[in-house]
């Protein structure tokens, strides 16, 4: 009998006022993982982003049930994103690899002891892939596929069908974390990183619980903000819209010269209101996007940390690995 060690395998899950379903859902996320055929040691990290619900003391009363179980609380809310980089950090140093997927049961923990297999096989990632949307609206649908096809356009990755429900060996974990900027998308980076990666279809099933967190305006603000930090070519178009406006410019200023010296001038006031709003909502337009990077700029030269961890009141110094 070989008495080789058995990877340690960690669940990170990020968790936002899901009081309604949390105690339940841990519980069958932590059997069906342990259900498989794979000898492995498993560890549950529960990120809580700053839920304002009674999600908090659940996980302080089931981190004392449960052995497995680690519990990390934000100060308030930094969002799931961050939420993800807090759990990556807890475990990089202990675990072999780590799986990440939501509380509410959308990402069905029945296919991990799959994802295992394939990652012993020799994926460094494993992505779990969409292949239905599960129970969203037209509308949302209509922007997802809105958003995939710009972000595939503009930044050349085809993130369509692609969840957060991923494994990721060590070695992905470890270059995740070294990426110094602090507003990440998860997705994007990892296909960004291109590493061996294992595909597994899954359908999404309803929510089990709770609902979710994001609106219409969250999700506006989040593909914008992910578009804008995988591509710099808005920028470039401003300089492509910017010649074209003066090329029609020169255009029209010499149809009217000609007209004023052969006496045919007519009187272009709607010429010319027109052509004010049109160069105004071009030049608006355009500082909108130069200011945006700027913004973003701005944001990641403050260098402030993407999230602060709540450390039991007894422990009064914080140590600094605990603020990213
Ligand atoms: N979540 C989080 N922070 C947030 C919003 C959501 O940690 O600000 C968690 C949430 O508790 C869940 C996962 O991220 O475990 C996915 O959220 P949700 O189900 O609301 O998203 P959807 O499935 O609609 O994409
Ligand atoms: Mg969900």
């Amino acid at each position: 009998m070989t008495n080789e060690p058995v990877p340690v395998i960690a669940l990170v899950i990020p968790v936002f006022n899901e009081q309604a379903g949390i105690r339940q859902h841990l519980h069958q996320i932590h059997q069906q993982a342990a259900s498989g055929e794979v000898a492995c040691q498993l560890k549950l990290v529960v990120v809580d982003d700053g839920s304002t619900d009674g999600t908090a003391a659940e996980l302080q009363r089931l981190e004392e049930e449960m052995d497995a179980l680690q519990v990390i609380h934000f100060t308030r809310n930094f969002g799931k994103e961050a939420a993800i980089s807090a759990g990556l950090a807890a475990v990089a140093e202990s675990a072999d690899a780590v799986i990440l997927l939501d509380s509410d049961l959308q990402h069905p923990p029945s296919l991990i002891p799959r994802m295992v297999q394939l990652w012993q096989a020799g994926a460094q990632v494993v992505e779990a892939y969409k292949t239905s949307r599960g129970d969203e609206s037209k509308a949302t649908k209509m922007f997802a596929r809105i958003f995939y096809g710009l972000f595939h356009r503009l930044a050349g990755l085809r993130l369509e069908g692609q969840s957060d429900y991923k494994l990721l060996d060590r070695q992905v974990v470890n270059t995740y974390l070294a990426c110094p900027e602090r507003h990440k998308f998860f997705r994007g980076l990892i296909q960004w990183m291109a590493y061996p990666t294992a595909r597994l279809p899954f359908e999404v099933p309803p929510r089990q619980a709770g609902q979710s967190q994001w609106n219409r305006l969250k999700l506006l603000r989040y593909a914008l903000y992910n578009i804008t930090a995988f591509s710099s070519l808005p920028l470039a178009l401003i300089f492509w819209m910017g010649l074209f406006s003066l090329l029609i410019g020169c255009l029209v200023g010499a149809i009217a010269l000609y007209q004023k010296i052969q006496g045919l001038s007519l009187t272009g006031f709607t010429t010319v209101i027109l052509l004010v709003i049109f160069f105004g909502g071009l030049i608006m337009l355009s500082l909108g996007i130069v200011g945006h990077y700027l913004a973003r700029i701005y944001d990641e030269i403050k260098g402030r940390p993407g999230y602060i961890i709540r450390t039991p009141r007894k422990s009064q110094t914080r140590k600094a690995s605990e603020i990213r």
